[in-house]
């Protein structure tokens, strides 16, 4: 007797791989365009019980879902591979993105930094919404399948074929791959996809990194000033600067500025850091100079007063804050100035995966084709890589999350 096709009943239109930001936007994205509809079958895979955890806990459960500035803005935000993602960013930008929201019934708002949540400051607002739009359109949703195998379905044929860990296999007209990156592996995204692209695919990635990660210091000495923020400071480790908030944590820094320059660092390297990125130490000193003589203030809150720095922070990094100015020398204040806008400290290494907010490295870009996202490298079947298993990531504000919906929309056009 001929053995029966474990596929059959078993074969799709198309296939997501992934139930994701990438994989919820492309599904949703479907839903919401008549013009880019999928004919047959439609299904989504995720491996683990749940969908869209990282929306969930981005932007501290708020969801910075992308950020208000203009779109030829966002193409420095994402390093030096930003360029290439130009056309995928203008074609499908952060209005488009925020008109999808709100005509999926998600009102959203725009703080004044440009970072834009959902009104309700709810992400599962957001993650509610994209399920719902995938649904209504017919998209089936699978948990708890993790694919372990993608192989074309005959020599030369355009069908492909998956497999699961249970063993069962599935057919595809169309695959779409939106595995994540390496980072918070605990919500499913863990890395382990890039060895199954490798072997069955031969695809090349890009050396992995945690990005958008905390960076620790040796010998840390401000542990009990954890929770102390700036709102600006400039940070910079070689050639490499970045300019922002930032957090003082139990072992270092943490922020904006400080997530930015994470993947540019390592441990051994110096990072300097300047507490007053407008005013440099020379014009610091003339105008605590100036006001030396006649100043009754002791010296830790006249240096907060002058700088804007947090009193806690100020007194516990200059010698005798009670001092009064006026008897402190002039080469002390030098020191103290020089200091404040020149900060050196050792660090002793960045956050791992499990506080990594995204993955620096990823599939290599020179084997897709970014008008489409499609591989060139198999052009015999239909089979596209969106979100963050790409070599993308973005800086904090929203860019992430913009990136995967931009790189969904993409892949769904043609
Ligand atoms: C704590 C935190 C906060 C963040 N905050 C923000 C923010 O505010 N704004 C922003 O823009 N970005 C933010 N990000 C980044 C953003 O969440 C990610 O860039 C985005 O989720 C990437 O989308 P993705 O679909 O490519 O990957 P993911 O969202 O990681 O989804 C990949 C999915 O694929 C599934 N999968 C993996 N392998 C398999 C397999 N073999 N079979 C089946 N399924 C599989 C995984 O389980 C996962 O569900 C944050 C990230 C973290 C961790």
């Amino acid at each position: 007797m001929k053995e029966k096709d474990p596929a059959i009943n078993n074969s799709y239109g198309c296939l997501v791989i992934g139930g994701g930001a990438a994989g919820l936007f492309f599904a949703a994205g479907e839903a919401m365009r008549d013009d880019l509809h999928i004919s047959g079958r439609k299904v989504i895979l995720e491996k683990t019980p749940r969908l869209g955890q990282k929306i969930l806990m981005s932007g501290g459960g708020s969801c910075n879902i992308t950020h208000g500035g203009r779109i030829k803005d966002f193409i420095g935000r994402y390093g030096k591979n930003g360029k290439l993602i130009r056309t995928c960013l203008y074609r499908h930008s952060n209005l488009e993105l925020m008109e999808m929201m709100r005509s999926l019934g998600v009102p959203l708002t725009e703080q004044s930094d440009g970072r834009v949540f959902p009104k309700s400051m709810k992400s599962s607002d957001i993650l509610n919404a994209l399920l719902s739009a995938a649904r209504q359109s017919g998209w089936e949703i699978r948990t708890g399948c993790e694919v372990t195998r993608i192989n074309e379905a005959a020599p030369e044929s355009p069908l492909i074929r998956v497999t699961l860990s249970d063993s069962s296999v599935l057919t595809a007209e169309k695959l779409v791959i939106a595995t994540g990156g390496s980072s918070y592996p605990s919500t499913g995204s863990d890395g382990s996809f890039f060895g199954v692209l490798e072997r069955d695919l031969g695809l090349s990635t890009v050396s992995l990194k945690p990005a958008l990660a905390p960076v620790y210091v040796q010998d840390f000495e401000y542990e009990d000033l954890a929770g102390v923020s700036f709102t600006d400071v400039s940070v910079s480790c070689g050639k490499h600067t970045s300019r922002g908030a930032a957090l003082i944590t139990h072992r270092g820094f943490s922020g904006p500025a400080m997530l930015h320059i994470s993947e540019y660092v390592n441990a051994g390297d110096e990072i300097v850091i300047n507490y007053c990125p407008d005013m440099d130490s020379e014009s610091m000193l003339e105008r605590v100079l100036r006001d030396q003589p006649r100043s009754t203030a002791g010296t830790g809150n006249y240096i907060s007063s002058v700088t804007g720095l947090p009193k806690s922070f100020v007194n516990k990094v200059i010698d005798a804050p009670e001092r009064k100015l006026s008897s402190v020398s002039v080469s002390e204040l030098r020191r103290i100035v020089s200091r404040i806008t020149g900060f050196r400290y050792s660090v002793s290494g960045t956050g791992g995966w499990n506080d990594a907010m995204v993955t620096a490295g990823g599939v290599s870009l020179d084997q897709i084709d970014l008008k489409s996202m499609r591989l060139k490298t198999n052009a015999a079947s239909d089979i596209r890589i969106i979100g963050e298993a790409l070599d993308i990531n973005g800086e904090s504000g929203g860019y992430n999350l913009q990136f995967a919906y931009s790189s969904a929309m993409t892949a769904l056009e043609k």
